[in-house]
């Protein structure tokens, strides 16, 4: 960029999504104004609404600023990087130059009844290649179609939940998320649930806006509430796909793939090494009463094959057979390709990690290795703090940099106001990241969604349910519920501002009285004393107090009760007291003990 241009025009840096009402503080404009050059462009957005980078930039641009993009700090190209385990981790270790693109891996979900199934049902059946081979395909957890020549990799657990779970368990397997949302019933509170989910793990999103067979379809509104909801529609100049189709009807899965597959286009990180070190994610398992321990396993890098011997979480085998999602056997399987294996010596469980490994032996020691860290492992695999006072800790060590919430409220009228305070309290340090916000009971999910993203729960006149409140004690998720608004803010404002930062103070834990004094060569003066309080206590700070004066302050560096070294000495008994590098005690001194002790 020429700089003898940009004198003229006056530039601004700006992040990949920026609320109406930062962008407007950025260019010392109204709010008002912004919100104008949105409806003259054709969007509506309100002052809390987050808009994308090209969005913002065609604002700036009509106020007479020049946009650029704010190049994220090194740190935090880390910590991103940190947030997507799966995809990044196996290829992770891979020379660049090795990578090859690999079909991407989708989740469907959306709101119960809006017609996942139904969709993944379609896709399948629309699917040339498999009709081939005749009969409905097996169903493993996952089944890959073909279109344009090209693979796309389903995962046929629609919803959330297990997208989550496996996301909380460290692992990540999808690349591309697919919301379905009924044309004739809109944005529900599972769609924003799916948005929460989606947007936490880093994926992008592609709408399929399903139903449109229906006369009551009302694709306008959808496209509204999408807008509303961040997910500014391709169509309106934002970049949210969104495909009508009909499930039902078969009607626009083509353009659906072909959505996907242009997606995949756009994200970079959709690579492995078909020829690296082989590893991925587990899909489904279960005891088959014939076969034994059978694995749905999704290859993310290398290439799997009969005979390879894996370590899955904490259980091994030697792959004695391997089939494709048509239930025929495979000799081999690579990157982004379910398999369904026999072999394993136990059942793994969905979301477990497996690698290839060389030797039975090593593989065996490896998995008693995992399975002796498993305790462990729930503690580190932990994608964040849970606790407000953990959170801080992370923060002061510099590992975390934002406060990430999840806030559940009564009603819409309450939610507002306190998303909107919450989102002001950022600092420069520590952002405040609103995952996902939503009226109703804190539900078992959020609590999912809390622990898969160090998240903390915040209700507001809601409670969680008994579920709810099970899971959050297994993860150790942190809910705290409110009644009163400012007690809420003032909550987190608190946490924010480190005032959750441990205090210590000194704290007197014992009292002296100093009878007689004796001085011993090499040691120096000792003063006899008896504990009128508390206990006087061997390293513990002291203070001798003459009067009403404080004339030392030191360490007592030794205690003896007669000629013996003790560690404390309680109220009532005699002892020696020796404070380092004080040798002027007089009969009638205090000596007082302290300790530092957290205050709350
Ligand atoms: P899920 O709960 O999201 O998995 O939803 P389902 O796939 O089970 O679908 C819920 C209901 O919506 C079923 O009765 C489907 O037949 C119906 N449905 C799904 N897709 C369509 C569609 O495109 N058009 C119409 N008219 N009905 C659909």
């Amino acid at each position: 960029m020429g700089n003898a241009a940009a004198k003229e025009v006056k530039e601004i840096e700006l992040p990949a999504a920026v609320t109406v009402r930062d962008l407007a503080q950025m260019m010392k404009a109204s709010p008002i104004d912004v919100i104008k050059v949105l409806m003259s462009n054709g969007i509506m957005a309100n002052i809390n609404q987050q808009i994308d980078f090209d969005t913002a930039a065609i604002v700036c641009a009509e106020m007479g600023f020049e946009a650029r993009p704010v190049a994220p700090p090194e740190e935090e190209k880390q910590e991103a990087a940190g947030e997507m385990p799966a995809w990044r981790q196996f290829a992770q270790g891979e020379d660049p130059s090795r990578l090859k693109v690999r079909p991407p891996v989708v989740t469907v979900m959306g709101h119960v009844d809006h017609g996942k199934t139904s969709l993944l049902d379609a896709i399948r059946k629309a699917d040339v290649a498999g009709g081939e081979v005749g009969g409905i395909t097996q169903h493993i957890g996952a089944y890959q179609v073909v279109h344009s020549g090209r693979r796309i990799t389903f995962l046929d657990t629609p919803g959330h939940e297990a997208f989550t779970a496996m996301r909380a368990r460290g692992a990540q397997a999808t690349d591309i998320v697919v919301l379905v949302v009924a044309a004739d019933d809109g944005i529900m509170p599972q769609t924003r649930e799916a948005i929460a989910h989606a947007r936490a793990a880093h994926v992008p999103i592609i709408v399929a806006l399903n139903k449109i067979d229906k006369a009551n379809a009302n694709p306008d509104m959808v496209m509204q509430q999408l807008a509303d909801a961040g997910l500014v529609p391709d169509d309106w100049g934002g970049d949210t796909m969104v495909v009508p189709v009909s499930a039902k009807q078969k009607k626009g899965i083509e353009d659906l793939l072909e959505a996907i597959l242009l997606t995949a286009d756009a994200s970079e990180v959709i690579k492995a090494n078909p020829e690296g070190h082989t590893g991925g994610t587990v899909v489904e398992s279960e005891l088959d009463k014939s076969k034994g321990p059978v694995a749905t396993l999704l290859v993310q890098n290398g290439t799997l094959r009969v005979g390879d011997v894996v370590v899955v979480g904490n259980t091994w085998g030697k792959l004695r057979g391997m089939f494709d999602d048509r239930g025929k056997p495979i000799k081999q399987a690579g990157p982004s390709t379910p398999v369904s294996v026999m072999g394993l010596a136990a059942v793994p469980l969905a979301g477990d990690l497996f690698t290839v490994e060389i030797g039975e032996r090593a593989a065996r020691a490896m998995a008693a290795t995992h399975r002796e860290d498993a305790a462990q492992a729930l503690v580190t695999h932990r994608a964040a703090p849970m606790t407000l006072d953990e959170l801080y800790a992370r923060y002061k060590a510099g590992q975390a940099k934002e406060l990430a919430l999840i806030i559940k409220a009564d009603v819409q009228g309450s939610l507002e106001p306190i998303v909107d305070s919450l989102s002001k309290l950022s600092t420069a340090e520590l952002k405040v990241n609103i995952l996902h916000q939503a009226t109703g009971t804190i539900s078992e999910s959020d609590v999912t969604l809390a622990a898969a993203s160090g998240a903390i729960i915040i209700g507001f006149s809601v409670d969680a349910d008994g579920a709810a409140r099970k899971r959050a004690e297994a993860e150790g998720v942190d809910i705290r519920t409110y009644q009163i608004i400012y007690k809420l803010i003032d909550d987190v404002e608190k946490a924010l501002s480190g005032m959750l930062e441990p205090k210590y103070e000194d704290v007197v834990v014992g009292k002296a009285e100093v009878r007689q004094v004796f001085r011993i060569s090499r040691v120096g003066m000792i003063a006899g004393c008896q504990v009128l309080e508390g206990e006087m206590r061997r390293n513990a700070k002291a203070r001798v107090l003459r009067g009403a004066g404080l004339v030392f302050e030191g360490s007592i560096s030794s205690l003896k009760r007669h000629t013996e070294d003790v560690k404390e000495v309680r109220q009532g008994y005699e002892c020696g007291v020796g404070v380092e590098g004080y040798n002027e005690f007089q009969a009638g001194d205090i000596i007082e003990a302290l300790v530092q002790q957290r205050v709350s």
